[in-house]
């Protein structure tokens, strides 16, 4: 079952294929850009046929993006204050519900996306976040896209049993995240054991967290990840995703 989430080739497309009223309609549908923007390019509205139908209306911006389309990523100078075991989250950035090389999972309701109110971390975590999506989409061709699940709540703080989850002790400052394995039948859901990871791609993915800065990459102790002494640590109940902190 893929769920539709393949992440897809880039479709090959000229300026001189787009109408000018192709062009509009793209721009206004794209929105306002705020900082790096994690918007799919596949999505822009396809290229007319010739012969070129007369130039559609620009629709208005939409509030909310169509089904299909990604949000950006509005990024914001989040700070984190405390500890990531007692701490706090200012102005933090929301992680959108999904985008073209990454999903979101809740592990409470067992579904993507990921409720929004799960979803908030420092600007530097998001990036690093969908920084690692894209390099993993680059060296796994293929593969289903990163699946992310909680990082923090909109202004941090306690997440633990009151939010759903036994084991969050941490992510109260936006520091944390935790990513789901990859299954080896390919379903875009969390694994439930061990057994159903995919540990080739647990260790790429491992491996590009520890490349890209991580201070702190927890793995399940019976998935044999390996990685720098101190940085990537076995912990129990980490068997089915990792969990990564960046440096605060
Ligand atoms: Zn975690």
């Amino acid at each position: 079952m893929t769920h539709g989430f393949h992440p897809r080739r880039p479709r090959r497309t000229t300026l001189a294929a787009l109408t000018a009223g192709a062009l509009a309609a793209a721009a206004a549908a794209a929105g306002p850009v705020t900082g790096l923007v994690d918007e799919d390019p596949l999505e822009s509205p396809k290229p007319a046929l010739s012969p070129a139908p007369p130039a559609p209306v620009a629709p208005a911006a939409p509030v909310e993006p169509s089904p299909g389309r990604y949000s950006p990523v509005r990024y914001r100078d989040s700070r984190a204050l405390g500890v990531p075991s007692a701490g706090l989250l200012v102005r933090g950035t929301r992680l959108p519900a999904r985008g073209a090389l990454f999903a979101t999972w809740d592990p409470i309701l067992r579904r993507t996306p990921n409720r929004r109110w799960r979803r908030h971390g420092t600007d530097d975590l998001v990036r690093m976040l969908i920084a690692v999506a894209r390099r993993y989409a680059v060296r796994e061709p293929g593969e289903l896209p990163m699946l992310i699940g909680d990082l923090s709540r909109p202004r941090g703080g306690d997440f633990g049993v009151a939010y759903g989850i036994v084991g969050h002790s941490t992510h109260q400052n936006g520091l944390d995240a935790d990513v789901y394995y990859p299954r080896t039948d390919r379903r875009l859901s969390a694994p439930r054991t061990a057994a159903q990871v995919d540990r080739r791609l647990a260790q790429r993915l491992v491996d590009l967290f520890v490349a890209a800065g991580a201070e702190k990459v927890l793995v399940g102790p019976n998935l044999d990840l390996r990685g720098p002494p101190g940085v990537v640590v076995p912990y129990p109940n980490h068997d089915n995703h990792l969990h990564v902190r960046i440096p605060g």
